[in-house]
């Protein structure tokens, strides 16, 4: 009986995906820090040095971060594109989305010294042009603006959606089915903005959230483009009754016989 596993032999995985590069994202990060948490940030680079801010009707001023501010704060994390601007993308030109995808992925890899692999979707506008053109750029996924509402992994990477985006109540059910299920290669993954936990008064339910996962042997935190390259190399093996051969270059894990086992890049195990 052979079962995929996450690396490190961890049966699930959890992350966050936060969009906009806010103000609030400083308390965000440091949450996740303190719990040993991964997230993904997926930001505008044309904002970051933007002076617009606005205050919402509860006193919170949302603003972007700065460029310097930006870069130490997310190590550690996957920093994503979100479009160089934030447009409304349902009346722009194909030239204009490349321009939009393109500069943004330029800017940040310089700005961040690392590849981004990862696009999400500003608004909820999405269509097959926007698909296309995310894959000319050389993303390797697109997060759309749709919530799953499962912990299977998503099988479309350039449709991946979020498990949610954040509750307007707890986390308490979702977080109990997930501490039960079962199911092969199960993820959590929860969307938003970290502004809207200082608008809805929500950071006591996201570190409750925190703490219950981390309490958790066997969830393992992870950003989204670990999650997609690990879900791409697993579904390259080859798995058999009495054999799994590893077709790529990581290491994969299974649970073979009762015993959670790595599975060096190209290597075969027979049972
Ligand atoms: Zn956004």
């Amino acid at each position: 009986m052979i079962r995929k596993l996450y690396p490190g032999g961890k049966k699930k995985v959890f992350n966050v995906t936060f969009d906009d590069g806010v103000l609030q994202d400083v308390r965000f990060v440091n949450l996740l820090n303190k719990y040993n948490l991964k997230g993904t940030f997926n930001l505008n680079f044309g904002l970051m040095e933007s002076e617009y801010e606005w205050t919402h009707k509860n006193g919170s001023v949302v603003k972007r971060l700065s460029k310097d501010k930006a870069v130490p704060l997310y190590q550690g994390h996957e920093v994503a594109s979100h479009t160089l601007t934030h447009p409304y993308m349902d009346n722009l030109s194909e030239a204009e989305i490349l321009y939009e995808l393109q500069t943004d992925k330029d800017k940040l890899e310089r700005l961040f010294g690392r590849t981004i692999k990862g696009f999400a979707v500003p608004f909820h506008y999405y269509s097959e042009l926007i698909e296309n053109c995310v894959k000319k750029c050389g993303f390797t996924y697109a997060r759309i603006s749709e919530e799953s509402r499962s912990f299977t992994p998503q099988k479309d990477c350039f449709k991946w959606k979020a498990t949610l985006f954040h509750p307007h109540g707890s986390f308490d059910d979702i977080i109990q089915r997930f501490i039960k299920t079962d199911e092969e290669l199960a993820l959590l993954q929860v969307g938003g903005h970290s502004y809207d936990l200082d608008v809805e008064n929500m950071w006591d339910i996201f570190e409750s959230l925190f703490i219950k996962i981390s309490s958790q042997n066997d969830i393992l935190p992870m950003t989204t483009i670990e999650i997609v390259e690990y879900l791409q190399a697993m579904d390259k093996a080859e798995i058999t009754e009495n054999r799994v051969k590893n077709n790529s270059d990581i290491s994969l894990w299974f649970l073979i016989d009762g015993l959670a086992r790595e599975v060096k890049p190209k290597e075969t195990v027979i049972l």
